[in-house]
């Protein structure tokens, strides 16, 4: 049940249990050192804190950035180490959970924020099956990555304080059970075997709560309790919390309906599930306003989009040169990318008269679309810089009709159209390749951005799972896909010209 009660001021009070959240002016119990005596936390306990109604979407927003990327590294197949290499850096960038003894840290801060995004984030994720799932599905990898990042003994007390309920293997059931338990150990040489078996320590639980190991037969089974070796614990905890999750979110979805009278929280929680549910989150890139940094000029932009834009970009470029026309929103998606990019006001009113050439009179251009250009560079109206669109605002507003040309290809193509795009616009990508497969499967699955991530790497000489060419990342912008583009030449530029250069210099001697 949710419930929200209107008292004025802004601070409000969040007491949420597994299904009650209730807004009051007043804190009831303030959060103290105690409440965060581990790092890792099971959130069984609702949180009971003085929170702004900015903090609740802040905190929220923060942890679905991480569970969106997570999830569509899940959808890249990386391998494991990869991806976990991948989470650990960009968790570490924008949901740091520092272990006890880190020094310089807010303990206290970075707990109380990364609690609160959870439990928001159990209110939005509630209300369907698929969006329990894949929430559950992106909570276990960040809590798997923390688990396996934290400090061994800060570890071992947070899971004796957890109580679990299974039983310990006493030394005489371990050596009746010795060679059995030794069938299963997949660590290290033969001739070590018998050290590991002795430093072991097992737990029996019910079979059925660890079906991981059971399938990948790394467990012994008697009498319907699997052995789990202390070196497996991982799953036997991924479980437990998986368990409590699922029926926490099970509870609070029963309750769902009396939240959405909250005028205030509703439309918060709707777009933090819409926005994941388009396989994004708000992006964090910031990009350039078009009036700092290296220059572009009109004349530079064929050659740009050719080499460096994302495939929403290059055909909205490709168009406009074919049809000498775009309709508004067209020239506002390509309008504040090449802004974005660092066309400059000038630079762009002269892209824009050449790109009309001869189907436009100059006077119906000054009159019409001159205003149009100055006022999205904030020179104009309001005069608001506009930034550039990310892919979350193009794939979810203001959707495309049929004689419209902005959009996102993965999504607004057919299937059809999309091959037939990719394939005249990328030379490297063949239609019945693997990576077109890839690309196509994607897309069937709605992850659009791991599509266009694909896409990069593979026009970048990039293997799989390389993302943009750092950490991993999956794009989540236009103007950053150009951008790493941009770099990776530079890069490759750089070290041609190093080479040159030392080749010039052995010639010398
Ligand atoms: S995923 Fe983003 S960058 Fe790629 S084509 Fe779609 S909107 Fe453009």
């Amino acid at each position: 049940m949710f419930k929200a009660e209107k008292i004025g001021g802004r601070n409000v009070t969040a007491s949420a249990s597994t299904s009650d959240v209730k807004l009051h002016s007043k804190a009831s119990e303030a959060s103290t050192p105690s409440r965060y005596p581990h790092r890792l936390n099971f959130y069984d306990r609702p949180p009971v804190l003085d929170i702004t109604l900015e903090e609740f979407e802040t905190c929220a927003i923060d942890r679905l950035r991480v569970l969106a990327h997570i999830e569509s590294l899940n959808h890249r197949s990386l391998p494991a180490p990869q991806f976990s290499a991948a989470v650990a850096t960009y968790v570490k960038a924008h949901l740091p959970l520092n272990s006890n003894s880190a020094r310089s840290a807010n303990l206290e801060e970075e707990r109380r924020r990364d609690e609160i995004g959870h439990w928001v984030l159990r209110l939005a994720f509630s209300r369907s099956p698929d969006l329990r799932a894949r929430f559950i599905r992106s909570e276990l990898s960040l809590f798997r990555e923390r688990f396996t990042s934290d400090d061994l003994n800060e570890r071992n007390t947070f899971l004796r304080s957890m109580k679990f309920n299974w039983e310990e293997v006493g030394p005489t059931e371990k050596q009746e059970l010795r060679e059995d338990l030794m069938a299963c150990m997949p660590w290290g040489k033969e001739s070590k075997k018998n050290d590991a078996f002795n430093a072991e320590k097992w737990n029996k639980v019910p079979w059925y709560t660890v079906p991981d190991l059971i399938g990948s037969r790394r467990v012994f089974v008697k009498g319907g309790m699997a052995y789990v070796p202390n070196s497996s614990q991982i799953s036997l905890v991924l479980q437990a919390y998986s368990a409590r999750l699922e029926t926490a979110l099970e509870l609070t979805a029963k309750n769902l309906p009396r939240l959405d009278e909250d005028e205030r929280l509703g439309p918060v929680i709707d777009h933090l599930a819409s926005s994941f549910l388009s396989g994004l989150a708000a992006g964090d890139y910031q990009p350039a306003d078009g009036t700092s940094g290296a220059a572009v000029t009109a004349e530079m932009v064929d050659d740009l989009a050719r080499k460096h834009f994302s495939p929403c970009m290059r055909n909205l470029y490709e168009r406009l040169k074919r049809d000498h026309h775009m309709k508004h929103f067209g020239r506002l998606q390509l309008g504040l990318f090449l802004k974005g990019i660092g066309l400059p006001l000038e630079e762009a009113v002269i892209f824009w008269r050449r790109m009309y050439g001869s189907s436009m009179t100059d006077d119906k251009f000054n009159k019409e679309y001159r205003y149009n250009i100055r006022h999205s560079y904030g020179q104009e109206g309001k005069r608001a810089n506009y930034p550039p669109k990310s892919c979350q605002q193009i794939l979810t507003t203001n959707q495309p009709g049929t004689q419209d040309s902005h959009g996102c290809p993965f999504r607004h193509f057919s299937p059809d159209n999309l091959a037939t795009f990719l394939v005249s616009s990328y030379p490297t990508l063949d239609r019945s390749s693997a990576e077109m497969r890839d690309i196509l499967d994607s897309v069937k699955n709605s992850h659009y951005h791991v599509a266009c991530t694909r896409v990069f790497e593979v026009t970048h000489g990039l293997k799989k799972g390389d993302g943009l060419g750092k950490d991993g990342e999956t794009v989540s912008h236009p103007n950053r896909y150009t951008e790493r583009s941009r770099e990776i030449e530079a890069d490759r530029l750089g070290l041609v010209k190093k080479d040159e250069e030392e080749e010039d210099v052995v010639m010398a001697e």
